[in-house]
């Protein structure tokens, strides 16, 4: 096979996702549309496999894509997420004995890093959903850490026509682009776990609407303990997320609902009554297992703001 048919597979699996991204909008991929693949001259072309490094069969030499399996419930990792302190992603080597260095799916990756042909990056978010990325290319190898570095670009400015030829612009371009998926990678991986967590319904309405559901922080993005985890999370429709977030909402730490008293007051319309003043007093919903119950402390610390915000 030539090298243009092989670029015609990776240009037509790019394609491929960008109609995916289309259809799923800002949601993960399910990992059956993967499996499945496009189709290339007739022949099917799956994007993932049962190991990290996949290189379909219609490819020669060089794997297609490189996965990062979703955490394993029931133990969260939201830091240890493969990307390092420069920038970049760390991708574990097929094996760990110093004769799996030479595996062909390392061999493989190590050509696309001589070659610099890009590849696509899944990033598993929880079992069954994946995060895209791509190009992505194998910046560097680390033999006696069994690791590739791995750079993920931007899908634009990776096309000749945008080529850089200034080194450290290129590295400085793929550092941000990598960063931004990172984020990206830890919003999904929350709002997902969440979700999960809560049975896809919001804790204070039980509106069941995926796509009217978020995941919110008790404690804040930025705050020392406000970490990605579930029990510093509640899975809440849109509304309620804007008046948890406003301080128009609050929950106390025995899980009850308080309304801020001049919108408790107030009066208006059937959505005010029943979509704010209805829920006051009442129970939120919340996960059966221990460990996935809001944390009281940060219950109490976010209740604290609410009642001085009132
Ligand atoms: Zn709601």
């Amino acid at each position: 096979m030539t090298d243009d048919r092989d670029a015609a597979v990776r240009l037509r699996a790019f394609d491929f996702l960008r109609e995916q991204r289309q259809r799923f909008g800002d949601a993960s991929f399910p990992r059956q549309i993967l499996e499945r693949g496009f189709d290339f001259e007739g022949v099917r072309v799956p994007l993932i496999g049962p190991q990290g490094i996949f290189k379909p069969a219609i490819l020669p030499e060089v794997p297609l894509t490189i996965t990062t399996a979703p955490p394993v419930e029931h133990r969260e990792r939201p830091y240890d997420d493969g990307f390092d302190d420069f920038g970049f992603l760390r991708y574990r080597y097929r094996g760990i004995t110093a004769a799996d260095r030479d595996h062909r799916d390392n061999v493989g990756l190590r050509l696309a890093m001589q070659r610099q042909t890009p590849l696509i990056y899944l990033h598993g978010i929880v079992p069954g959903l994946y995060e895209p990325a791509w190009p992505v290319f194998i910046v560097d190898d680390h033999p006696e850490s069994f690791t590739f570095i791995v750079a993920i670009d931007d899908q634009v400015a990776a096309t000749a026509a945008w080529q850089v030829h200034d080194a450290a612009a290129l590295t400085a371009r793929r550092q941000y682009v990598t960063a931004v998926v990172r984020r990206r990678v830890h919003q999904r991986g929350f709002r997902e776990r969440v979700l999960r967590a809560y049975q896809q319904c919001c804790a204070i309405c039980r509106l069941r609407h995926d796509e009217l559901l978020e995941a919110s922080h008790i404690l804040p993005d930025g705050h020392p303990r406000g970490e990605p985890v579930v029990p510093n999370g509640l899975a809440l429709c849109k509304l309620h997320h804007a008046a948890f977030d406003s301080y128009i909402i609050g929950v106390t730490p025995d899980l009850e609902v308080k309304v801020r008293l001049d919108v408790l007051e107030e009066i208006d319309g059937p959505m005010l009554l029943h979509g704010l003043q209805g829920f006051q007093g009442r129970r939120i919903h919340v996960p059966r297992a221990e460990r996935l119950k809001p944390n009281r402390d940060f219950l109490a610390e976010r209740y604290d703001i609410f009642r001085r915000a009132s």
